[in-house]
């Protein structure tokens, strides 16, 4: 029979995973294909690791692999892609946000053979603070004007894919990852289901405000040269404007003879332009650093222990 992958990355999850499991292995009976697990605990300081070890003795498909520390969630959908073997390979996460129900039909999808993944998307954002809503929906308008790459709103990482395009997405080599660009970036036919979203079973999400922000900036700042371009137009912009203000004093100065006033608006200017100055040099450094960091070519992770070779 063929392998079905689920690369499950896990973060706390302690409460969460044996009711994840239980959920997809009623699912797989409806299915004709072998799911195989791959478990990627990302440096749980709950008991997660060891929740791990104990479903891994009951249930021969189970395989996890666990990090020296905490990396985060990128990392984990790496390392669980790198070790994934099967024909169809699926990421969800742990807490049940992502239905194991709409397996069946994905994989049904997928076998006709017309698409190489099958993606999904929540239709609404119920149970999600409002404001967090608002902020996705700007993040969602502004890198899709940005950046070439579009990105999906609502789109989840919850996605059914062919064995050639998990591929293409190892083939990509960078650190900084940020995988709902990189899905995207390879490109290969797509198709969504919808689906209302669902609270976590149990757990708390570990995402806060400010780690989704980062993360925002994290995906404009690696898919998009925009801020670099509208640095460059705010430097162009500022440039003009002080040099036709130049002028005007100039001028002024030579008409009425005015030495002392004008203190104050030499004073502004300087101000202005150095505000300028420091912003853009900001956006410079945003993508100095990534650079930075992609050439220590560290690994993205490292695996402390696992059940599977
Ligand atoms: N996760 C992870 N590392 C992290 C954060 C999250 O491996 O640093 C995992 C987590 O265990 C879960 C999935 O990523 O399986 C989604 O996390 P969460 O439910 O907290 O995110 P949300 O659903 O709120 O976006
Ligand atoms: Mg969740």
């Amino acid at each position: 029979m063929q392998e079905l992958s689920l690369v499950v990355p896990c973060f706390n999850e302690e409460k969460t995973l044996s009711f994840f499991i239980k959920e997809v292995e009623k699912v797989s009976e409806k299915m004709e294909v072998e799911i195989v697990y791959y478990l990627v605990n990302d440096g749980s300081t709950d008991q997660t690791l060891s929740v791990l070890r104990e479903l891994a003795q009951v249930n021969p498909r189970i395989r996890y692999l666990s990090f020296s520390r905490h990396f985060g969630k990128e990392a984990a959908l790496l390392a669980g892609l790198k070790a994934a073997k099967g024909e169809f390979v699926t990421v969800m996460d742990a807490d049940l946000q992502d239905p194991p129900d709409l397996l069946p039909e994905m994989f049904r999808l997928i076998c006709e053979g017309t698409y190489d993944v099958i993606g999904t998307r929540r239709s609404g954002r119920k149970g999600e603070p409002p404001i967090r809503s608002w902020f996705a929906e700007v993040f969602y308008k502004l890198i899709n004007n940005i950046s070439e790459t579009k990105m999906v709103d609502g789109a989840r990482d919850f996605r059914l894919m062919k064995r050639q395009v998990v591929d293409a997405i190892l083939e990509l080599k960078e650190i900084n990852r940020f995988s709902k660009g990189l899905f995207n970036w390879v490109g290969f036919k797509i198709t969504y289901l919808s689906y209302e979203n669902y609270k976590r079973v149990a757990g708390e999400t570990s995402w806060s405000f400010w780690s989704l922000f980062k993360y925002s900036l994290e995906g404009i700042i690696n898919f998009s040269e925009a801020p670099l371009n509208i640095a460059t137009f705010i430097g162009i912009i500022s440039c003009l404007i002080s040099f036709f203000t130049m002028i005007y004093y100039f001028t002024i100065n030579l008409i009425w003879d005015n030495p002392v006033p004008g203190w104050t608006s030499t004073a502004c200017i300087i101000l202005f332009i150095g505000g300028l100055q420091l912003f853009c040099l900001g956006i410079i450094g945003k993508y100095l650093g990534k650079i930075f960091l992609e050439t220590k070519r560290r690994p993205v992770y490292l695996i402390k222990e696992k059940n599977f070779d």
